[in-house]
């Protein structure tokens, strides 16, 4: 140490020889930390230099003397100095300025500079530099940083109008749509806590400080004296210098403090200045002390001016000898070395106690890089940087962060804030001589979720009841919350926890955990009544459009079954079965018999008569298997129906709700349900709420219980739009109640906390882990289940449905198809017996067919004169009679009628009203007897 200052002192008087170059500064107070680094600095510089030496000439000035400014000015200039440093405010440093300007003097300054508005620097003060970091870049820090914290609604206290130019960019990055942003000038002091006060009235945690140095200490302190240094309160304090303050009674204080500073404390050029500073000053036996943290920005900056300004001057002196002139303000000349000073200190891009000096061309100093810092128990910590390029980054990693937060909640009692609402909470009832207090008074879901997640971060809790018992909604003309949220905002409670349902709009005002439920809005009604039974239930297993499906189906196969009949030849038989040979052919099959034969088959019980043409056989097979199904079907859908017992259900979904007046609905008042259909676009919702907001009296309730006890008192004519997770637990507990329909939407339930609070993700993380283990359903289950309720009561009545076309549809498909190959195949018959007769009668085809088909289609003709016999008898008669006729088929219905009854009188002479139908009908049942008959 005593080496080093021999050395110092050796260097000192050496330094005699050298050529001096006098530089001037101004300072408002003497002997400040700033005067100290503007001689040490000179001292060190000249220490190393040999080839000149700078020669510092200090003066003294009131921070508002322009007119003392001018005149030290002018006594530097007559002093051969070659730069000007200082004064450090607007006012004074302006003077200065524009008498450098005009003799070309560099002047260099270390303070926030005012921007002159409508004036270029570069043209109207080429030679000053400012080492003090640039106004724009500056304010678009803070406003990085702003908008790195998400603040959403903050208010900027200021003091004078020079803040505002500071925080143009914050105040830019507010429009129109974001929340408010209030900003409140400071006023006169010393007493700022009204205006504090009424801050805190607005629920604002937000504030942004730009007040003189002075005054942010008391400011705070009067802050906190006012409840404003609570835990959800943040702070970003404009200066560069906030660090140097003593926040020693302030440093517990629960708000979070955030500052910037250029200076780096832990930097190894501070820690050689302040070594300088301090030995310096002990040579004249002079005592100086000064922590690291404690240095100002205006003192690193003289330090640093010095060294840039040094460095100017040697790297001009190395191509041209400096000389120093005396310059007179009556008769200003110009300085010729000026200009190439300024040119070479504002191409330097050195580094200091303040970071990396970097002008642009104006003379600003547009790159630097600010320490983010935040107050904790020990003081300003450094928690990230910010630079122009990399804007904000953090060097606290979230680990730190958040073991941190864990390290705070330790010993931290929370205020839980909450409502009566079974079975999140409710009242407990005291044991035997138990004195309930404290969180023992309560029980529930909510008491026991809070108490799980205690478990996990270690922290107390106590449970306070919001006393307008509301959950939380906005009053857009009050502009105010209520409920849960508006006892957050204002502080009182650390979490709120109920069936508290996360919204869009709640989230603008505080902050949502993970969800721990998820549910969605659902109708609580009465249970339907039993109807009596039915007349015509028989009629239920088959809905409208299968019975006139089956109606038609049963008509069209009768007469299918009857024109294929008359096609098929298979089915013209012999009038008497004993009648091998007989005259003519008899049809059994007319609409009558047909429509008989579908009825019996479906009816199940059969028919005595039957086809025997494979055309009808065919769509008689088709038929049965059509009616087996049905048959089937039917019936056992019908044990069903008898079985079940009919309830009267009104409504079975929102729709059905909105269609009708009768029955009323509602749901609670300010809740989120409520919300949903005032806000919905969908037409339906709108019908309800349009509905719900004209109903008189009020449909709207206080809260669950009272909308379950309209429902349950209602006869059926209110119904309550409410949550499913609550609806679920009245359906358990009361049997009468039942819910009607799906879900409407889909959402969740938070533990709500105040904006941007410190352990929301702690918390977050607590509930993601009870949700991981099971403990939520475990807890769900606890809290709902053990209602006397049974399941299978709420049911019954969707038990059995008719059976729809869809469900027996393929049966008709597979008739259909049937029926139409049974024609196919009563067309081929046809035309084969049209092939034969065509042969045995002589006649072309066409006329085969022709005759064929007019008989066919004459439907009152039942017999047919059997062709071979009727050729034999053609033939005996062909020469008495023409060719034509002799047809089979002369005979007109008359003439087949006598025929028919003449054929009857063969079998037995006695039976003269028999028809020849209901004789085949006894020929199928007795054809012996009938044979037997013919012999006698
Ligand atoms: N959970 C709702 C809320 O947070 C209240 C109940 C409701 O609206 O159905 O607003």
């Amino acid at each position: 140490m005593l080496l080093k200052f021999l050395l110092l002192t050796f260097f000192i008087n050496f330094s005699y020889a050298k050529r001096q170059i006098p530089i001037g500064a101004i300072f408002h107070d003497d002997n400040s930390d700033s005067e100290i680094a503007f001689r040490y600095a000179i001292k060190r510089v000249n220490m190393y230099e040999s080839g000149f030496e700078l020669v510092p000439l200090i003066r003294h000035i009131s921070a508002s003397d322009s007119f003392k400014t001018e005149r030290i000015v002018c006594e530097f200039l007559n002093e051969s100095v070659v730069a000007i440093f200082g004064p450090g405010t607007s006012e004074t440093s302006g003077i200065a300025s524009s008498i450098c300007n005009a003799v070309e003097i560099p002047h260099i300054i270390m303070h926030w500079e005012r921007e002159k508005i409508g004036k270029s620097t570069t043209k109207s003060s080429p030679f000053t530099l400012n080492l003090f970091p640039d106004t724009d870049i500056l304010s678009r820090a803070y406003a990085e940083l702003l908008i790195d914290y998400t603040w959403k609604s903050y208010t900027i206290i200021y003091e004078d109008d020079d803040s505002l130019m500071r925080l143009k960019d914050i105040l830019q990055i507010h429009d129109p749509q974001s929340s408010p942003v209030t900003v409140r000038q400071l006023g006169d002091g010393p007493d700022y806590r009204p205006l504090l006060k009424s801050i805190q009235t607005s629920g604002e945690s937000h504030i942004i400080l730009d007040v003189g140095l002075d005054k942010i200490i008391t400011l705070l302190r009067q802050a906190s004296e006012v409840k404003m240094m609570e835990e959800y309160q943040s702070y970003i304090i404009i200066s560069l210098d906030t660090h140097t303050l003593d926040f020693e009674e302030l440093k517990f204080m629960r708000a979070n403090i955030t500052a910037m500073r250029l200076i780096d404390p832990h930097s190894h050029d501070l820690m050689n200045a302040i070594h300088d500073w301090e030995l310096g000053e002990r040579q004249y036996q002079r005592v100086y002390r000064i922590a690291p943290e404690k240095v100002m920005t205006e003192t690193g900056l003289y330090h640093d001016a010095v060294r840039l300004f040094a460095a100017a001057v040697r790297e001009l002196d190395a191509t041209e000898e400096i000389e120093t002139e005396k310059i007179d303000c009556k008769d200003p000349a110009i300085w010729e070395h000026g200009k190439r000073i300024v040119e070479y200190m504002r191409l330097r891009t050195d580094n200091g106690i303040t970071g990396r000096i970097i002008f642009n061309e104006e003379g600003k100093r547009t790159h630097f890089q600010l320490e983010i810092t935040e107050l904790s128990k020990d003081g300003f910590k450094k928690i990230g940087t910010w630079d122009p390029e990399n804007q904000v980054s953090y060097t606290r990693s979230l680990d730190e962060a958040e073991a941190q937060v864990i390290e705070a909640l330790q010993n931290k009692t929370f205020v839980v804030v909450s409502r009566i609402a079974a079975p999140f909470l409710d009242y407990r009832v005291a044991e035997e001589g138990e004195l309930l207090e404290g969180n023992n008074r309560f029980q529930g879901y909510s008491l026991d979720l809070i108490d799980a997640i205690s478990k996990v971060l270690h922290f107390n809790y106590r449970f306070e009841l919001v006393p307008d018992g509301k959950y939380g909604s906005y009053n857009k003309d009050t502009k105010q919350w209520d409920g849960l949220v508006r006892h957050l905002l204002d502080r009182k409670a650390d979490l709120a926890i109920c069936d508290l349902t996360i919204t869009y709009e709640r989230r603008t005002a505080v902050d949502f955990t993970m969800p721990f439920m998820t549910l969605g809005i659902s109708i609580l009604f009465l249970k339907p009544v039993k109807q009596p039974p039915d007349l015509f239930s028989f009629l239920s297993p088959l809905s409208v459009d299968v019975w006139i499906y089956m109606f038609a189906a049963y008509l069209s196969v009768s007469v299918l079954l009857f024109v294929l009949a008359r096609m098929a030849p298979d089915d013209w038989e012999s009038s008497h079965p004993c009648n091998q040979e007989p005259e003519e052919l008899e049809n059994i099959w007319n609409m009558h018999n047909c429509i008989w034969l579908t009825m019996g088959s479906i009816m199940g019980q059969g028919c005595d008569i039957l086809p025997k043409a494979i055309s009808t056989r065919l769509v008689c097979g088709i038929w049965w298997f059509f009616a087996l199904i049905m048959l089937a079907s039917y019936t056992a859908n019908l044990a069903a129906f008898l079985t079940m017992e009919r309830m009267d259900a009104t409504i079975n979904s929102a729709e059905d709700l909105a269609k009708q007046s009768k029955i009323k609905y509602g749901a609670v008042k300010g809740g989120s349900t409520m919300k949903f259909f005032q806000e919905s676009n969908f037409s339906t919702y709108q019908r309800m709420w349009a509905a719900m907001e004209s109903a008189r009296p009020s449909v709207f309730t206080n809260n669950n219980d009272e909308g379950r006890d309209r429902v349950l008192r209602g006869k059926r004519q209110y119904a309550y739009l409410m949550e499913s997770t609550m609806l679920e637990y009245f359906t358990e507990r009361y049997c009468e109640l039942t819910q009607i329909g799906g879900l409407l939407d889909s959402k969740s339930y938070g533990i709500a906390l105040p904006l941007n609070s410190p352990y929301r993700t702690a918390i977050s993380g607590a509930v993601l882990k009870l949700q991981e283990d099971g403990k939520l359903s475990a807890l769900k289950e606890k809290w709902w289940k053990g209602g006397k309720c049974q399941k299978q009561d709420s049911g019954g009545s969707d038990d059995a449905a008719e059976l729809g076309i869809a469900n027996v549809g393929g049966v008709f498909v597979v008739l259909g198809f049937g029926c139409l190959f049974a024609l196919i195949v009563a067309i081929l018959e046809f035309l084969w017996n049209v092939k034969k007769v065509a042969v045995e009668q002589k006649l072309t085809p066409w006329e085969a067919l022709k005759a064929e088909l007019l008989f066919a289609i004459n439907i009152w003709i039942v017999t047919k004169p059997v062709h071979n016999r009727l050729s034999e008898s053609e033939s005996r008669k062909s020469t008495t009679r023409s060719p034509k006729s002799v047809s089979r088929y002369g005979s007109d219905a008359q003439s087949n009628k006598e025929k028919s009854e003449k054929s009857v009188n063969l079998n037995n002479g006695k039976e003269k009203s028999f028809t020849s139908r209901s004789l085949s009908h006894l020929n199928r049942i007795g054809k012996i007897f009938t044979c037997k008959n013919k012999s006698n």
